[in-house]
């Protein structure tokens, strides 16, 4: 079914993008005890849904953008963050970006286990009043994960906490001979691992209609959807911003629910 949407002659960098998996080990979880201190901000997967989407506990957000020198996404890509995410979350005192340029690790390709030690090695940005703080590294390694042609894209692995394999869409980009438009992806990924995060799909906020995928749990069923597991590979063969996929009518209505914009 995937390789039906190969009938273009698409080059061979491309032909295995379409193989990538959107995001990986959503689910995994993480091996690492929480450490006393930050601990509300080292928590399952999930379990901040409510507190992310409502105004409830946190009035405002700041996002730390963290990534090693040279792993930076686009600016149009910073800029499409905050909108999107006022545009969801019921956060009336706003949503800051903070950057953070951090040191490689230089132990790529990374593990879960290696993406969190980064993270608590360099994470600044904590829950604080009635502040809630968000981890999202952009990495300078590959993801352990990938295996033959599947590239892991994205992973989001803690309550606040996602990491973007920008390495993966930077060597995709030097590869390939079509235009790669990083905005799009970038930003459909991050999108995406931001919707798990939320507690998408059944996974923190609940349902309020039976749309989760039975064969990729927390993940949408509706093809087209923003948490559909392919959506991220499905936009690799555009090159149009427009393109971003969003949130279906379903998941929104999940996301409303459970206090979301
Ligand atoms: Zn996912
Ligand atoms: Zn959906």
């Amino acid at each position: 079914m995937i390789f039906k949407r190969l009938r273009l002659p698409i080059l061979s960098v491309l032909f295995i993008a379409f193989t990538v998996v959107g995001c990986g080990n959503d689910d995994e979880g993480t091996t690492t005890p929480p450490t006393a201190n930050n601990s509300a901000n080292q928590q399952p997967l999930g379990t901040s849904a409510n507190e992310l989407l409502s105004s409830n506990e946190f009035t405002s957000l700041r996002l730390e953008l963290a990534y090693v020198d040279g792993f930076r996404p686009t600016q149009e890509t910073i800029n499409l963050i905050q909108s999107f995410l006022e545009s969801r979350l019921d956060k009336p005192d706003g949503v800051t970006i903070v950057e953070n340029q951090i040191t490689s690790a230089e132990t790529a390709p990374y593990d879960i286990n290696e993406i969190v030690a980064i993270e608590d090695a360099n994470r600044t940005v904590f829950n604080n009043g009635d502040e809630i703080g968000v981890w999202m590294f952009f990495s300078d390694g590959i993801s352990a994960s990938n295996s033959g042609n599947s590239f892991v894209l994205g992973t989001a692995y803690r309550n606040t906490s996602m990491v973007i394999y920008e390495k993966t869409f930077i060597d995709l980009a030097n590869n390939s001979t079509e235009p790669i438009n990083r905005t799009l992806l970038e930003t459909s990924t991050l999108r995406h691992e931001f919707g798990h995060i939320f507690g998408l799909v059944n996974s923190g906020t609940p349902l309020t209609s039976d749309h989760e995928d039975e064969n990729n749990e927390r993940h949408c069923n509706v093809p087209g959807c923003l948490m559909f597991f392919q959506t991220v590979t499905s936009v690799f063969n555009s090159s149009d911003i427009g393109d971003i996929p969003e949130f279906d009518p379903l998941c929104i209505a999940d996301l409303q629910a459970n206090g979301g914009l």
